[in-house]
């Protein structure tokens, strides 16, 4: 037994994750670490002895954001709570975190997470003075932590680390090292874990999960890992693939996704650009051939695939002729999904340097044009499911807002709404599945027919004795909006 379960009040921790999918993944790895040795999670900062920020260091917005919560945390904190900056601001400018806030006790980097109780021990018992720094590579990381599932019966599955490419305008491979792939036994056995803790959907995430698998000298074992996956868990309903880098996605990957019926018709292949100029000064693959050809081959195999992408508007001498070769590439793509960023120089990155820096009113009409043809796209892809019958996974209940929505008129303002997802949808990014009038359990999967669509979500109405499951909504029932 642990000390800290010989003693009558069990210690507490207060958890914030700020950033991306991969970080709420070392998050939760982090809180399910604490809770197995006795720690338990409160979320009130008052009330913690542990605080812990796993913060964002991706881009100069994210890491104000982070310091600023540090900062607050640090204010407030009272006589013997901690203070712990996890993630990937702490592992690229920890000395930064050090100066702005003098209250913070310990830095973890991002491969050293797994080490988190040994740390908040060690800051407990007070046994150094020193502030702990735990930022370079641990002696090992073939451990599985087997999380509860997020967001509903969705839980992310991280499966490397760290990035081998070039990209110009990014600075995670500068702190997160080069890529490195958990061994394939361990993530399958991770994936496991989560199936038999009541996950339906994973959704597997990297810097690039196309090349898992290349530093341990078996490039291409993407197709082999999902396959391991899908075979050791059958309970597993979706297993959905992010973060797919041009130019490896293979034959065998796309054959993989068609021959696994767990694996969802769902791509996610960030492209960045669409003009082969921009995407040389960007340092990205350039063919628009290869995107062509990868993107027929994928309808073709999956007739009913959704298409995700992201693109950064505004890259240093990104012309208006660039910029309209990337309206065209939408045009002639037609992506389902589609995010979009301004482009913000990185100190340290290639880009951060380089001449013709875009300005920020021109940025901010070339995001709008993006996203003024994507919704027009995105609607006309949407409309093409009504009809359809599709299996879908709950998130949770809610209000409508119908005018916000610009929702059809089957939609009434106030109406109880069931939030959803499709295949069709990745968790935090994409959009919903509405069902009005019906209540149904988080992480509960049902089947609905499409009845209507907007530019992101779609409309439905549960099938069969699909609605049996849930509960009729009733004027007292107690509703987040769009929780
Ligand atoms: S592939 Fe992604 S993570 Fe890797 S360098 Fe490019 S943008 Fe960064």
């Amino acid at each position: 037994m642990s000390k800290k379960k010989r003693t009558n009040r069990h210690p507490a921790y207060y958890l914030l994750t700020l950033g991306c999918p991969k970080n709420t993944v070392d998050s939760e790895g982090m809180a399910m670490l604490l809770q197995n040795d006795g720690y338990r999670a409160t979320a009130n900062p008052d009330a913690a002895d542990i605080l812990i920020v796993n913060t964002c260091g991706f881009l100069e917005s994210a890491k104000e954001e982070s310091l600023a919560t540090l900062n607050d945390l640090a204010r407030s904190k009272r006589r013997g709570q901690k203070l712990v900056a996890a993630g990937c601001l702490a592992q690229r400018n920890g000395d930064e975190i050090v100066r702005h806030v003098p209250g913070v006790d310990a830095l973890l980097g991002t491969r050293r997470w797994m080490e988190i109780v040994p740390l908040v021990d060690a800051l407990r018992a007070g046994r150094s003075t020193e502030r702990y720094s735990l930022l370079g590579d641990p002696e090992h990381d073939d451990g599985v932590v087997v999380r509860p599932p997020a967001f509903g019966g969705s839980a992310y599955l991280k499966i490397s680390d760290g990035c081998n490419a070039p990209c110009a305008f990014c600075s995670i491979p500068s702190f997160k090292g080069k890529l490195r792939s958990r061994p394939m036994a361990a993530v399958v056995d991770e994936a496991a874990g989560l199936v038999r803790n009541g996950a339906r959907e994973l959704v597997v995430v990297a810097q690039d999960s196309t090349d898992y698998g290349r530093d341990r000298g078996e490039a291409d074992s993407l197709p082999q890992l999902l396959a391991a996956i899908c075979r050791r868990s059958p309970d597993l309903r979706w297993l959905r693939l992010m973060y797919a880098y041009p130019g490896h996605v293979s034959d065998r990957l796309i054959e993989v996704m068609a021959t696994e019926p767990q694996i969802v018709n769902y791509l996610d292949m960030p492209l960045q650009h669409g003009h082969p100029e921009t995407l040389r000064r960007m340092r990205r693959p350039s063919s628009l051939t290869w995107v062509h050809k990868t993107v027929d081959k994928l309808r073709a195999a999956l007739p009913d695939i959704a298409l995700r992408t992201t693109f950064i508007v505004g890259f240093p001498g990104e012309t208006e002729a660039e910029f309209a070769g990337l309206l065209e590439f939408m045009q002639a793509v037609q992506f389902d999904k589609l995010g979009v960023f301004k482009f913000s120089p990185e100190p340290g990155t290639p880009a951060f340097d380089l001449p013709d820096q875009v300005d920020e009113e021109t940025k901010e009409e070339r995001w709008h044009r993006v996203m003024a043809l994507q919704q027009g796209i995105s609607l006309a892809r949407n409309q093409t499911q009504v009809g359809r019958v599709l299996d879908v996974l709950v998130e949770g209940t809610g209000e409508l807002d119908a005018e916000s929505l610009d929702a059809p008129v089957q939609l009434r303002s106030g109406e109880a709404v069931t939030l959803a997802r499709s295949y069709r949808d990745a968790p935090e990014v994409d959009g919903l599945v509405l069902i009005p009038g019906v209540a149904l359990q988080p992480g509960q999967m049902t089947t609905v027919r499409i009845t209507g669509a907007m530019a992101y979500d779609l409309i439905g109405e549960p099938v069969a004795d699909a609605s049996a499951a849930g509960v009729a909504f009733t004027p007292a029932a107690e509703l987040v909006l769009f929780g």
